[in-house]
């Protein structure tokens, strides 16, 4: 029998959290196996297939052993097992959890309850998924959410600035600029938002610099 209650986890670990505007927080990872992508830059090639089967009230009790309520779902991709990731976070929201969702940006944010922080991104083309990006989600997002740009060359700096006078973003929600870890120098980055003047918020990867960039569960 197939249960809607049951979801496919590949792994659950209490880190920090590394990017976005709560960077820096101790943060519950929920990491979902599955991802309807495969960006050229990918670091979590192995939350494609792996994992194991756990009921909703089974991550809840896990997540609840670590103390800490900030809790992150990411992946692989966590919309592909989008209604029992809709389940998870309501009843993780009704539980005075913080709750924040990482998705690649291809798949409908319309369903995702209004407590829960989205960070989204829009794939760059050196991505090679840029075809992929569902542009109406643009429309779904919160002044609370983050919206990120992972920038790996000039040509994805340029089209990031492209759509965001295009959907007109800055000023919509916190607009998250950050590096491809090892394929563009942040310095570079940094110079060019500076000399545009673009009212965005640069990031680094912080876990990948507290941890080795191979290290997983963190
Ligand atoms: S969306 Fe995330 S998990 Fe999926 S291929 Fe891209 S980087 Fe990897």
């Amino acid at each position: 029998m197939f249960l809607i209650d049951m979801l496919k986890i590949n792994e659950i670990y209490h880190s920090i959290q590394g990017e976005s505007t709560s960077a820096g927080r101790p943060c519950v990872f929920i990491r979902l196996t599955y991802c309807n992508l495969r960006c050229t830059y990918c670091d979590t090639e192995y939350a494609f297939y792996e994992g194991k089967d756990m009921s909703v009230q089974q991550v809840i009790d896990e997540i609840e052993k670590y103390k800490c309520k900030l809790v992150e779902i990411t992946g692989g991709e966590p919309l592909v097992q989008v209604e029992e990731c809709l389940e998870l976070m309501k009843r993780l929201n009704d539980l005075d959890y913080e709750v924040m969702i990482e998705t690649g940006g291809s798949l409908s944010i319309k369903e995702i309850d209004s407590r829960v922080k989205i960070i989204m991104d829009l794939k760059c083309p050196s991505s090679g998924m840029e075809k992929k990006n569902l542009y109406e989600n643009v429309q779904y997002l919160k002044s609370t959410d983050e919206l990120k740009f992972v920038i790996g060359n000039r040509e994805d700096y340029e089209w990031s600035v492209e759509k965001l006078n295009k959907y007109h973003l800055q000023g919509k929600c916190e607009i998250l600029f950050s590096v491809v870890f090892g394929e563009l120098e942040p310095v570079d980055l940094v110079n060019w938002i500076l000399e545009d003047k673009l009212d965005v918020r640069f990031q680094l990867p912080m876990h990948k610099y507290i941890w080795h960039t191979e290290t997983k569960g963190v």
